[in-house]
């Protein structure tokens, strides 16, 4: 500031600091960086999650991406630890700021599990319709605290009509139990009702088609968590094209339920140095759900 104005406005300041309004004046960059994360949990000993091995020393972003099975990889950058992330990371940014998804998917009142899988029907509205042998609705308590949401059946789903039932669906359960839970006590289901032809990624027309009846039956049960498996589901419900390692285990708000995404049971199969990771995320919806680890 030129010299001139430089004593004027030292005298508002000083002004201002003796009325206690100090705080419009405050770098706000350096004020935000000092908010902490919301529900930080403290790091565990161990994961219950089965064997997670030691991460060796070497262990790197670009060796896990090397063997994360397409599906269910994070983006490349998507692996660093937490503490190789910024501090003041940003929580998701929307990718429009118009209506979400959810928001401009139509709420129907007095909505119920049954009548939104009668709506659903023998669902010919995408293409993955062909190929699929069941349609895979979701299957839990309709009263559940906690929904788990994946992105689509695999093989053993779409035979036997249930959500996440092959060996990512057994890795699923054993981390619901690790959580003092049974599967029976939670909801689980995916963004699309049908399989993927070669375990692909749903496309965008299908996430479009079928997402609305995952809105319906999130605002049907109305948990408390929604846990998000992997990036197709936390990008469908939070409408966000950002790698899901730029807000997995951050806390958000959809639509009165608290929003956490973690990695997907397929990826941990592949990744198990990347349990630990999930352990913690699982403990911050422990923590809101007021859940104590089983006892081994
Ligand atoms: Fe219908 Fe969804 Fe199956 Fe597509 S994925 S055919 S919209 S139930």
């Amino acid at each position: 500031m030129d010299s001139p104005k430089r004593p004027r406005a030292e005298a508002w300041l000083q002004y201002a600091d003796e009325l206690g309004l100090t705080p419009f004046f405050r770098d706000r960059a350096s004020e935000s960086a000092a908010i902490d994360p919301p529900l930080q949990s403290p790091a565990p000993a161990s994961s219950p999650l089965g064997a997670a091995p030691q991460p060796p020393a070497a262990y790197s972003a670009a060796a896990a991406a090397s063997t994360a099975s397409p599906r269910h990889a994070p983006a490349p950058a998507a692996v660093p630890s937490r503490a190789a992330k910024p501090a003041a990371a940003s929580p998701v940014v929307p990718a429009s700021p118009g209506l979400s998804l959810f928001e401009a998917a139509e709420r129907i009142e007095a909505d119920s599990l049954p009548r939104i899988r009668e709506d659903i029907g023998d669902c010919t509205r995408c293409k993955l319709h062909k190929s699929r042998t069941n349609i895979v609705f979701g299957v839990g308590n309709p009263k559940a605290s906690l929904v788990f949401v994946g992105e689509g059946p695999g093989h053993d789903e779409d035979v036997q009509g249930e959500p996440f039932v092959g060996r990512a669906g057994k890795l699923l359960t054993q981390m619901i139990e690790a959580m003092s839970l049974r599967r029976e006590d939670v909801y689980i289901c995916n963004v699309v009702k049908c399989r993927p032809p070669e375990n692909r990624l749903p496309e965008r027309d299908e996430i479009a088609t079928c997402s609305p009846f995952l809105f319906r039956q999130l605002d049907a049960i109305s948990p408390k968590v929604i846990c998000c498996l992997g990036a197709c589901a936390a990008q469908t419900l939070l409408q966000t094209t950002q790698g899901i390692s730029r807000f997995r285990g951050e806390w958000m708000d959809f639509r009165g339920s608290k929003l956490i995404a973690t990695y997907h049971p397929a990826y941990l199969l592949r990744n198990p140095a990347a349990k630990p990771e999930v352990w913690k995320d699982l403990q911050k919806v422990m923590a809101v759900l007021g859940l104590q680890p089983r006892r081994r």
